[in-house]
């Protein structure tokens, strides 16, 4: 089992720099000093703190029933706490409730999930960069996020 956590942004671009940092700070590809690291990891930290409203706590199943029979509203139950269809037997969702959650979950809100398509900006921006310096994405935060800024006036 895991957990999905929405928050709202009233600025577009602390949003993004949010998903951004992340990125970085999970992307095994490209090694960072631990200062660096440490740097993107304290201006995500920053941007959250100032601009990130949490919304929505979820479970998130992680496993399926293997039974005999299918999960459906006429064989399953809705577990009180997390909501879930599931087996009666086993507890656990239908197979393709587990595999499909994300996309159910944006789809049910009639809404477009823009991640994929923010990381290829990002990756495409990346790819025109003449250097990667982690310098060069730290002073991007810098000037990114509207009234986030964690450097002190003057510097940079
Ligand atoms: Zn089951």
């Amino acid at each position: 089992m895991a957990r999905i956590v929405t928050f709202s942004f009233k600025d577009n671009v602390a949003a993004e720099a949010v998903i951004e940092a992340v990125d970085i700070l999970q992307d095994t590809g490209h090694p960072m000093t631990i200062q660096e690291f440490a740097q993107v990891a304290e201006r995500l930290g920053s941007i959250m703190g100032a601009s990130a409203t949490p919304q929505v706590l979820m479970a998130r199943p992680t496993a399926w029933c293997t039974c005999k029979y299918k999960v459906t509203r006429a064989t399953g139950k809705v577990t009180p706490r997390f909501g879930w269809l599931v087996c009666k037997t086993c507890n656990k969702p239908a197979e393709v409730v587990v595999r499909n959650w994300m996309g159910n979950l944006v789809n049910s809100v009639m809404g477009n999930n823009l991640l994929q398509a923010l990381r290829d900006k990002l990756a495409a921006d990346r790819a025109t960069e003449d250097d990667e310096d982690p310098q060069e994405i730290l002073d991007k935060f810098d000037q990114g996020a509207d009234g986030v800024t964690t450097k002190p006036a003057g510097e940079g």
